[in-house]
């Protein structure tokens, strides 16, 4: 039996991650659960859950929550950054589940490394932002990290059975998004409809923007070099925009092993879930005769940008990939609130690199520093 911690309960990841759970009661037992926002979901899956802990991230939702509970079986309700990290610690759980959106889930995630427990890592920003000090005090810690991202999960899958010093690529998918045939003539055309509209994934709204923009595949590729220890000259993008080889690993000897499946993201949360065990989803397998074909292609970065600058991150290292990360966000967020358009992403994230004075080997205050500057900068010239 594993004791669950669920960090982001009513996002994509969390809800299907749930699911599992529903699926698999005599395996898994939620101890807690926390949401931003969405105290109605939360509420719900508070009845069917019984956690023992919820954290939300205002007082005010904390307040609204008690009193939405009224009368039934009520947890423990803390709320703000320390709700999340007493979640993120909480005694009788021995796995947690990071699947909150962006940076705010950095500081819990590392002390859930302290606390020493199993880690389902879905928030990539963690190991975009502060990859070095994560792996780190993972190591430390003794307490391995189980990749939820459906590539990196793959990319773990494909490592199985295999000596690392045996890699010479990773091959990291990508679906190309729903502009990948758009000429980039038009790129100042896209709306938010358009950018929400992603043809093989159903996510949350940041990462769909990400997935548009390829900065998804962007922050996918720093996390991937911290998770597996490689370098940037190790990691190639494909774009693959049936969805199918969710990333593949090539080794010394020519062999390149992939994992494929349907475009679900709870295979990836399962297997993590359970320290890698196969437990029975009831998944139907892509008809491969019905498919025609899979295709690869390079992707476009004069169209695509993100991926030049990710690429340059994950090279120089430091602060700036904290810098990539927070821009993007404050990025993302304005054009969520229609404040700027599709391209004005790239500009805005290009421009607070170049400016930025990158710092070596940051700690965690650097880090956060530097997140920070991100943002001002950003939010200063939208
Ligand atoms: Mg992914």
């Amino acid at each position: 039996m594993k004791y669950l911690s669920i960090l982001g309960s009513t996002g994509s990841i969390g809800t299907s991650a749930l699911e599992i759970v529903r699926m698999h009661p005599d395996l898994f037992r939620i101890k807690a659960l926390t949401a931003a926002n969405n105290i109605e979901c939360l509420s719900r899956q508070i009845d069917e859950f019984k956690p023992e802990l919820v954290a939300v991230f205002d007082e005010n939702k904390a307040l609204e929550l008690s009193r939405l509970l009224k009368g039934r079986c009520r947890p423990q309700i803390l709320f703000g950054e320390a709700g999340f990290i007493e979640a993120a610690s909480y005694t009788d759980s021995d796995t947690v589940l990071l699947a909150m959106v962006g940076a705010a889930g950095l500081k819990p995630a590392l002390c859930a490394i302290e606390a020493k427990k199993q880690i389902a890592l879905a928030n990539k920003e963690t190991l975009v932002m502060a990859g070095e000090l994560f792996m780190a005090k993972a190591l430390e810690n003794g307490v391995s990290i189980l990749p939820v991202d459906s590539e990196h999960s793959a990319i773990f899958q494909c490592l199985k059975g295999n000596q690392k010093k045996d890699l010479k690529t990773i091959f990291l998918t990508a679906s190309g998004g729903p502009f990948r045939e758009k000429p980039f003539a038009a790129f100042k055309d896209i709306t938010l409809k358009d950018a929400l509209n992603h043809p093989t994934w159903n996510m949350g709204n940041k990462i769909t923007i990400d997935s548009a923009t390829l900065m998804n595949k962007g922050l996918e590729i720093i996390e991937a070099a911290h998770l597996f220890d490689v370098t940037h000259k190790e990691i190639q993008v494909l774009i693959h925009p049936q969805s199918i080889v969710h990333s593949m690993v090539g080794y010394k000897d020519g062999s390149i092993m992939a994992q494929m499946g349907q475009p679900d993201m709870k295979t990836a949360i399962s297997y993590a879930l359970s320290g890698s065990d196969r437990l029975n989803l009831q998944m139907d397998f892509p008809d491969f005769t019905s498919l025609h074909s899979l295709t690869f292609e390079k992707p476009d970065t004069q169209k695509f940008p993100s991926l030049l600058f990710a690429f340059e991150a994950c090279k120089q290292k430091g602060t700036l990939p904290a810098v990539m990360n927070a821009a993007n966000e404050v990025a993302v967020k304005a054009f969520l609130e229609k404040r700027i358009g599709f391209s004005d992403i790239f500009r805005l994230i290009s421009r607070a690199m170049e400016v930025h004075t990158r710092i070596d080997n940051p700690d965690l205050s650097g880090i956060i520093e530097a997140d920070c500057w991100a943002r001002d900068i950003v939010q200063s010239q939208i």
